[in-house]
């Protein structure tokens, strides 16, 4: 893995946040966030994941996930 520059590590610490924001969500009262929290935080995991160097096969399973979400 290469070494992290400026904006990378700017970029993981605003990832970090909004993940352990969107983590921490109990709207359904069921300790597990809420559908779109837990979207927004696979989506942004993702990005962290692959700052970090990580490759991704499967992300069409979100997309369609979150298609058929919004319908
Ligand atoms: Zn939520």
């Amino acid at each position: 893995m290469n070494t992290l520059n400026k904006k990378e590590i700017k970029r993981l610490v605003k990832l970090g946040r909004a993940i352990a924001m969107d983590l921490g969500c109990d709207g359904n009262d069921t300790a597990l966030p809420c559908r779109s929290c837990r979207f927004e935080a696979i989506k942004n995991m993702k990005e962290y994941l692959e700052i970090n160097g990580y490759r991704f096969m499967d992300f069409e399973r979100y997309e369609t996930l979150m298609a058929e979400e919004v319908k």
